[in-house]
């Protein structure tokens, strides 16, 4: 928990969201800058930086994180079409918010990586 993090403040109720799921270990909403379509953010309650943290403790959450995505995309309509699942860490990653998410991306092509 991070007073001046920005998902720890939308996880506490103190900023709004659009949210599309939530149980008592993580939180999905909409992407309020939104780079397709469908761009949702699956979101721990626990706060944690980036991937580079995963520990023996989080790796099991970050496991039902990806289960819990591939059945938002179910919902959101994307499954047949196909979604991208990614998570940004570090300068070099282009992580801004520092606070462990999974962005679910679809209703467009996405670019080969590189
Ligand atoms: P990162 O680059 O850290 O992986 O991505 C952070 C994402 O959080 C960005 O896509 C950005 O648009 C989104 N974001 C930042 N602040 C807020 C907010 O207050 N509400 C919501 N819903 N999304 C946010
Ligand atoms: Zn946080």
């Amino acid at each position: 928990m991070s007073s001046d993090c920005v998902f720890c403040r939308i996880v506490r109720g103190e900023l709004p969201a659009s949210v599309v799921f939530q149980n008592d270990e993580m939180m999905a909403f909409r992407d309020i800058n939104p780079s397709a379509p469908t761009h949702i953010l699956i979101v721990p309650r626990q706060h944690f930086a980036s991937a580079a943290e995963i520990n023996d403790q989080t790796a099991p959450l970050v496991g039902r994180m990806m289960q819990i995505a591939a059945q938002i995309a179910r919902d959101e309509k994307v499954e047949r079409s196909g979604y991208r699942l990614v998570t940004n860490a570090g300068p070099d990653g282009g992580q801004v918010v520092h606070h462990f998410h999974l962005h679910l991306l679809g209703g467009r092509r996405m670019r080969a990586l590189g």
